[in-house]
């Protein structure tokens, strides 16, 4: 089963992401990389981010997720992949795709989605 790329661009307010272009880096990867599909969530983090990983997670999928530091995105996200039935250390590579150039993130996600093969 091909990986799952969750961008979550921090309500679109946070300077981090700043200098990301996130629709040239969505394209990229729905339509250069190979993977199921490419979204965007707008703060994975809070109620309605948990709500979205227990309507959408299932098992033996693996998700790119793009956001903040990973050790944050565990924190946060991984009791709503337990509630949902899957598990966040065996399905999730969380990228920080904060500070960067679109062309670094680029490289990032397509690092880690041929590291998946
Ligand atoms: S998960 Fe990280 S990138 Fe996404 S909204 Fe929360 S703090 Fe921002």
């Amino acid at each position: 089963m091909k990986p799952r790329f969750i961008m979550c661009i921090c309500t679109g307010q946070c300077p981090g992401f700043k200098s990301l272009d996130l629709w040239a880096l969505i394209n990229y990867v729905r339509n250069e990389l190979d993977v199921e599909y490419a979204i965007v969530h707008p703060q994975l983090c809070v109620d309605d981010g948990d709500r979205f990983f227990k309507d959408y997670i299932k098992p033996d999928v693996k998700y790119i997720i793009g956001a903040c530091d990973p050790k944050m995105q565990r924190k946060m996200f991984k009791d709503a992949f337990l509630e949902s039935g899957g598990d966040y250390d065996k399905q999730v590579i969380s990228l920080d795709l904060r500070n960067i150039s679109t062309e670094e993130a680029m490289k990032k996600v397509k690092e880690v989605v041929e590291s998946l093969k």
